[in-house]
């Protein structure tokens, strides 16, 4: 195999629950380390994926053609501006594959989503990271004049993972205006259902311009994780590039299914929000007496910017049964659970910090 590979990071997915309890001999253990929602499948969808069961030993619709309409109508889009894919972590791989040659630039700021940078080293591009700001956001300006005439594509993660920063719409405006037209910005909005600030542009309102391209995922607010699903809105000649090197058969039957029973739960979709919202103000308030710099968040959990202190942090935290995402060096993640997990969060911050 390629010899690069070796010093490649591997993603780090967020430690079982199962296992936790067992070693702490706990009935349970709360895991708060892969921004999930905590309230189960919507209503219908498991029924829809049973339902969809039946016809396993036939292809899925490669097409996706239902789903995508679902998607197209609820947007307001045209139909062939849409893709689906194996979780937006695959629709993001397939950009690159589809606007970078080996050497070409890809740009995104760093500290952001960890598989970023995985996915430019795995398709052959450059990354080129520009350093987060001071309050752990993007610096726009910054990536803007990072750009060079290898860069073909940028990665703007809107809200920031694991920051939980946004950019507003002032700053991308003036971002956006800067950035060549033959260069593919895509704004990441995995956290865009959490957003409460109005001040925070929906991405797809940008979506009109010839070189955006924006990625949703049904993983998050949708509670579809486990489903792997997500989508891109772009030009059409963008998602037809995504269609073209997507692996066939990519979003499952039952991944069609159970995204099309939930589409049709928004309001219940917007009531989970709602009640993540509320938590997010109460814990990074009550974390703030802890952690004097923990920024204020878009997103569905907070970044506790503890730097040589975060494992331990994590560490002390899994020992009372409570999985978070320490970042080695530079800080915390910690998801926006239910009431009780989050008491539990922050008793367990209070035995780590207080
Ligand atoms: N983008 C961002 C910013 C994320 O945080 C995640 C999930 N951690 C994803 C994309 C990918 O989500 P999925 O592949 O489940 O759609």
């Amino acid at each position: 195999t390629r010899a690069d590979l070796d010093a490649l990071p591997n993603y780090v997915p967020g430690r079982s629950p199962a296992d936790l309890a067992r070693e702490l001999g706990l009935p349970q253990a709360i895991k708060l380390a892969s921004n999930e929602v905590p309230y189960g499948p919507l209503p219908g969808v498991v029924e829809a994926v049973a339902e969809a069961a039946a016809g396993v030993h036939r292809y899925p619709d490669m097409g996706v053609v239902a789903l995508r309409q679902a998607l197209a109508e609820r947007y307001g889009v045209d139909l062939d501006r849409v893709a689906t894919g194996c979780g937006s972590v695959a629709l993001a791989e397939h950009l690159v594959r589809a606007t970078c040659l080996p050497g070409d630039e890809l740009v995104y700021s760093w500290r952001s989503f960890e598989a970023y940078p995985i996915i430019a080293a795995t398709s052959g591009a450059t990354s080129v990271q520009v350093p987060n700001d001071a309050g752990h956001g993007h610096d726009l300006a910054a990536m803007a004049a990072a750009v060079t005439d290898r860069t073909r594509m940028i990665l703007v993660c809107n809200p920031n993972n694991p920051t939980g920063t946004a950019v507003r719409r002032a700053e991308l405006d003036r971002f956006l205006d800067a950035v060549p037209d033959d260069v593919l910005v895509v704004i990441d909005e995995a956290y865009r259902e959490f957003v409460t600030d109005p001040e925070v542009p929906d991405g797809l309102s940008y979506a009109d311009r010839p070189n955006v391209a924006v990625l949703r995922t049904l993983s998050k607010a949708w509670g579809l994780a486990g489903l792997r699903i997500g989508f891109l809105v772009a030009q059409p000649a963008v998602a037809a590039a995504v269609r073209k090197v997507v692996t066939p058969f990519s979003t499952s039957m039952a991944a069609q299914a159970g995204a099309l029973a939930a589409l049709a739960q928004a309001d219940e979709v917007h009531r989970r929000c709602a009640l993540v919202v509320a938590e997010r103000e109460r814990v990074s308030q009550a974390l703030g007496k802890l952690v004097p710099d923990v920024p204020a968040s878009q997103a569905n959990f907070l970044w506790l910017p503890l730097r040589d202190q975060a494992v331990e942090f994590g560490k002390v935290c899994e020992s009372r049964g409570v999985i978070v995402r320490p970042f080695a060096g530079d800080g915390v993640r910690v998801t926006i659970g239910t009431p009780a997990e989050n008491d539990a969060f922050l008793a367990a911050a209070e035995a780590a910090l207080g």
